[in-house]
């Protein structure tokens, strides 16, 4: 079997690792592995998991780092994450990088991309940022779909996220700092990280994000 491609994506909540993610994921036949999402689908489907997360979602503060390290390594068993996946929002601990390594073993992370981009212009896109409880798709509050409250993908609802709204932002942002940004460090003593700067067109981050995994020579 070739070498699983398992890269992170690190960067504050609206430095477009959602969006990079999903191209990143198609081009490279690798799943998406969004705990957010994961968790925010538990919520919308009324599972046990979502009743117990639903508030401290809203809120803005972290789950447990045990709840989804679990989560984490039962989708690493599903047989499409045996090529590797693409992981957006975890690990977002240094507890959870560490356990991150004890999932994956020795064919471990190969990449940690950081999204960089200034807290003026993230928290500017998430007070604008709208999505799809569908599909997910993500619109900005000046689309049409936003306007109209219906997802031209998919005709569902297009919504702002409880977790988007200002005080809630102040709060990921404070954690993301607090809590994640150590993460840098961590995987720059492993030689695994490359920042890119995320203040740049979509198509501009995904080509500078596949020329670094071209000359890795990971894909
Ligand atoms: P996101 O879509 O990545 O911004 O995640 C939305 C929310 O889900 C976060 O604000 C947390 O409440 C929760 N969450 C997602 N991933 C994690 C994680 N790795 N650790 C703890 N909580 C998480």
């Amino acid at each position: 079997m070739p070498a699983r491609l398992n890269l992170v994506v690190l960067g504050k909540q609206g430095a477009g690792k959602g969006t990079q993610c999903k191209r990143l994921a198609a081009s490279y036949g690798i799943p998406h592995i969004s705990t957010g999402d994961i968790l925010r689908g538990a919520v919308k489907a009324g599972s046990p998991l979502g009743r117990e997360v639903a508030s401290v979602l809203d809120s803005g503060a972290l789950v447990s780092d045990d709840l989804v390290i679990e989560l984490v390594r039962e989708r690493f068993e599903e047989p499409d994450a045996q090529s590797g996946g693409l992981l957006d929002g975890f690990p977002r601990t240094l507890g959870q990088a560490e356990a991150l390594e004890r999932i994956l073993g020795d064919d471990g992370i190969k990449l940690c991309i950081n999204l960089d981009v200034p807290i003026e212009l993230v928290t500017q896109r998430l007070s604008s940022r709208r999505i799809c409880q569908e599909c997910g798709a993500i619109y900005r509050d000046t689309d049409v779909e936003a306007i109209s409250g219906t997802c031209t993908n998919c005709g569902g609802d297009v919504v702002q996220r409880a977790d988007d709204q200002p005080e809630a932002i102040r709060k990921r942002l404070e954690t993301y700092e607090r809590d994640t940004e150590p993460l840098l460090a961590f995987y720059e003593s492993r030689g695994l990280l490359v920042t890119v700067d995320g203040d740049q067109s979509p198509d501009e981050v995904t080509s500078a994000i596949e020329a670094i995994v071209h000359e890795r020579g990971l894909a």
